[in-house]
């Protein structure tokens, strides 16, 4: 093995305690299906003995020297009930790289095989759900979303069992970190106030070092995972994403978008787009995400207050505030990215209200939203086609033109600012579903096709028209997304 990795593992050498060791199943016959190669050259790997080495390396089956592989512990409130024991069954985290920029990464492997905390399942994972990790967070990055990212994806060489046999496969993932608030979940519902205390300082060490020796660095950790997790929904709600398992087991502390499932994009604005087979009653729904994540927060919140205040009160006071302010932040958030979305640069009272207004007319006419946001820079151009027959769209236009004629450049300076904000190209349901079921019966040109629409997503390119389209009515009626597993 040729490839070197500069492994720097704190976690492993300083959280004892917080995770089990691990190890890969053995695999058959594994094999590459798709290297991020930019992505590796920012984490200092070489490309070439990469594409030598990674169906070994990234099978679990060689491991690379100074790895530590680890499975780490947590818990999570899933669909609003709480499991003491999750942890995870069916990942190993390798270890962690730091990027030229100094920035850490955990590098782990998903689907690699079971652990001690696989409760049952056989820790695997199959191809087309580890290539829908890979496109979508590939794109959620190219949109500028804070998200984990995909190194990686091989095939085991070996069946695994759903309701069919399926090709196995493991992803590799990169991540700031895989904490998450089941971690803390885990410690604290133990009562065990010393580990909960060790995480939430590790935590800050890594992801909020600024907050380390000030008065109260727990209320700081806090609020800051309020501020990231308000800012990452508010982002999700301007590209149309919908995360589909907001379990708190799936929220990263780091405040980037992790454990891509049943996700998916919305195409039709309305806010009560649902399409996880298994979330029956909508309760992680597109509208319902900024709720979710308040509630998300809430039960952090919970864990901390034995640090945020040796005093009950207080330290219910703190929590209370912080949890005030998601929801302030979150609306401030989504309002700055509506006015960006717009066209505009010089906030103005009346933006919110214009923002909302179009939202309104896009779910009445039941527009596509990511066709429609896209459009309205040519409104901008002076053509309204796509909009001729929305009710009450002149009255709308009529307000947002008089309103962007007051920005720099006017109408012509909003709408280049637009073209870089609206995308053209995002994993549209169909489009996905078509390239991972080429993917699994071995073609992956859809899939390489698909990739290159959406990470290139704000520039207009010859011969990707189909990939600005939005699905045919009778797809996206009946569509539904299945768990990852
Ligand atoms: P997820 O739905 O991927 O967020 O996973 C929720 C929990 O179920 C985590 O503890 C996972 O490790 C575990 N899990 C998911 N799929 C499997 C599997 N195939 N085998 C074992 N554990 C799994
Ligand atoms: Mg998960």
């Amino acid at each position: 093995m040729a490839t070197s990795f500069a492994f720097d593992n704190t976690f492993a050498a300083q959280m004892d305690g917080f995770f089990l060791p691990a190890e890969a199943a053995a695999f058959p016959s594994p094999e590459l299906v798709v290297l991020n190669e930019p992505l590796a050259m920012t984490l200092g790997l070489e490309v070439q003995p990469l594409r030598d080495d990674a169906a070994a390396i990234f099978s679990g089956q060689s491991v690379p020297e100074n790895a530590d592989p680890i499975a780490q512990f947590y818990a999570g409130h899933q669909f609003g009930g709480f499991s003491p024991q999750l942890g995870d069954g069916r990942a190993l985290l390798l270890g962690e790289l730091v990027d030229a920029e100094g920035r850490r990464f955990d590098l782990q492997l998903k689907g690699s095989g079971p652990t001690e905390f696989s409760r049952g399942g056989d820790g695997k994972a199959s191809l087309g759900p580890m290539l829908r990790e890979h496109v979508i967070s590939e794109a959620m990055h190219a949109l500028g979303v804070p998200t984990t990212r995909s190194l990686a994806v091989v095939t085991t060489g070996e069946p695994v069992f759903r309701e069919r046999p399926l090709p196995g496969a493991v992803l590799a993932r990169v991540a700031a970190s895989h904490l998450r608030v089941g971690t803390f979940e885990y410690f604290a519902s133990r009562q065990d106030i010393t580990s909960t205390r060790r995480l939430a300082d590790y935590t800050i060490e890594r992801h909020y070092p600024h907050l380390a020796g000030t008065p109260n660095p727990y209320v700081g950790l806090l609020n800051a995972v309020v501020d990231a997790q308000a800012e990452l929904i508010a982002q999700w709600m301007m590209v149309g994403f919908i995360h589909g398992v907001m379990n708190t087991d799936n929220v990263a502390l780091s405040g980037e978008t992790i454990d891509y499932g049943p996700c998916a994009f919305m195409d039709r604005f309305d806010p009560r787009t649902v399409y996880s087979s298994i979330d029956h009653r909508g309760r992680y729904a597109y509208g319902n995400q900024p709720g979710i994540g308040q509630w998300n927060i809430a039960r952090f919140a919970e864990t901390l207050l034995p640090l945020l205040d040796d005093d009950k009160d207080v330290a219910m006071e703190h929590a209370r505030k912080s949890l005030q302010a998601f929801a302030l932040r979150y609306q401030t958030a989504w309002t700055k990215g509506m006015r960006a979305k717009l066209g505009i640069v010089e906030a103005e009272d009346e933006d919110e209200s214009l923002a909302t207004a179009l939202t309104t007319l896009l779910e009445g006419a039941r527009l596509d939203y990511t066709k429609a946001m896209r459009g309205l820079s040519s409104v901008a151009r002076g053509s309204d086609d796509m909009f001729a027959d929305v009710e009450g769209f002149d009255a709308w236009a009529a307000r947002w033109l008089a309103r962007i004629d007051r920005e720099p450049g006017g109408r012509g300076g909003a709408a280049e600012r637009m073209d870089t904000i609206n995308p053209i190209y995002i994993p549209r349901n169909h489009l996905v579903e078509e390239a991972l079921g080429a993917a699994v019966d071995g073609d992956l040109d859809p899939m390489h096709r698909l990739l290159e629409a959406v990470t290139d997503p704000f520039t207009r390119r010859d011969g990707l028209d189909r990939y600005a389209e939005p699905a045919p009515e009778a797809f996206d009626d009946g569509y539904k997304t299945f768990c990852g597993t």
